[in-house]
């Protein structure tokens, strides 16, 4: 069986891509096998964050009918399999496709995670509409917790079940909202805590996932956490 899994927010930049490709590489290094799509059509990500901006095809010659879904995908030397989509900013695509090319890829992997679009647009929706499970990512500021509650609600306006919530570059300052706050106003569980972690430039610059070049910080541990609860194990990290 093959399940979907969209890490979504509307609001930007609060770190779905950065979560999408170090909680794929965690799945995988966990045994899962795992493919990473880059599900955020208009400004993708993945190929940036991975080092590969020239690709001979991505999954908007999938959307197009030019290639299957399959030829589209690439294995990155981290081990990790990519769906990334086209940075040219003359690509288009139709979100409408998203939903019946994406389930081609049913049968080949356990887990398909989906990085997508900020804002609840056309590209959000079909996103949503192709996940079993959604994951809402937030911030620890007002701002941001505001925007993940009407994330959940067109989470559930899609019917996508909403697994919990991540909470992201968390730092425990006083100005922050506390977990059990965002617990609060979400009305759902917090399923990891990513802290403030200034490897994350680095390992944007060396183009792999944090959780292959700094295994060993802090928010790599929290990813190996978020993973193995996602797979209802218990790991607990070496201290
Ligand atoms: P989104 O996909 O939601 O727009 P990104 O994953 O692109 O967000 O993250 C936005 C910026 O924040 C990037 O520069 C990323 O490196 C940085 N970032 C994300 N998570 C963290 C973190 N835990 N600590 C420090 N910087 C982070
Ligand atoms: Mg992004």
């Amino acid at each position: 069986m093959t399940k979907f899994i969209a890490l979504v927010s509307s609001k930007g930049g609060v770190g779905k891509t950065t979560i999408a490709v170090n909680l794929a590489t965690a799945l995988m290094q966990f045994g899962r096998e795992v493919v990473l799509v880059d599900a955020n059509l208009a400004n993708p990500n993945i190929a940036l964050h991975l080092g590969s901006p020239k690709l001979p095809a991505t999954l908007h010659d999938a959307l197009a009918g030019t290639k299957h879904i399959r030829e589209v995908a690439y294995l990155h030397p981290s081990g990790l399999k990519v769906i990334p989509a086209s940075l040219s900013w003359q690509a288009h695509a139709d979100p409408e496709k998203l939903h019946a090319t994406l389930l081609e890829l049913i049968g080949t992997a356990e887990l398909v995670l989906m990085d997508t679009a900020t804002g609840m647009g056309k590209n959000t929706r079909a996103a949503l509409e192709t996940a079993d499970e959604s994951i809402i990512v937030t911030t620890p500021d007002l701002p941001a917790v505001t925007d993940a509650i009407r994330t959940s609600m067109l989470c559930e306006q899609t019917g996508c079940n909403i697994l919990g919530i991540i909470v992201n570059r968390f730092a425990a300052r006083q100005e922050e909202l506390t977990i059990p706050a965002i617990e609060a106003m979400l009305e759902r569980p917090v399923l990891g805590v990513i802290p403030e972690e200034e490897m994350h430039r680095r390992a944007l610059a060396l183009q792999h996932p944090l959780q292959y070049t700094h295994p060993e910080s802090a928010a790599a541990v929290e990813f190996r956490k978020l993973a193995a609860r996602l797979l209802g194990q218990n790991y607990q990290p070496k201290l």
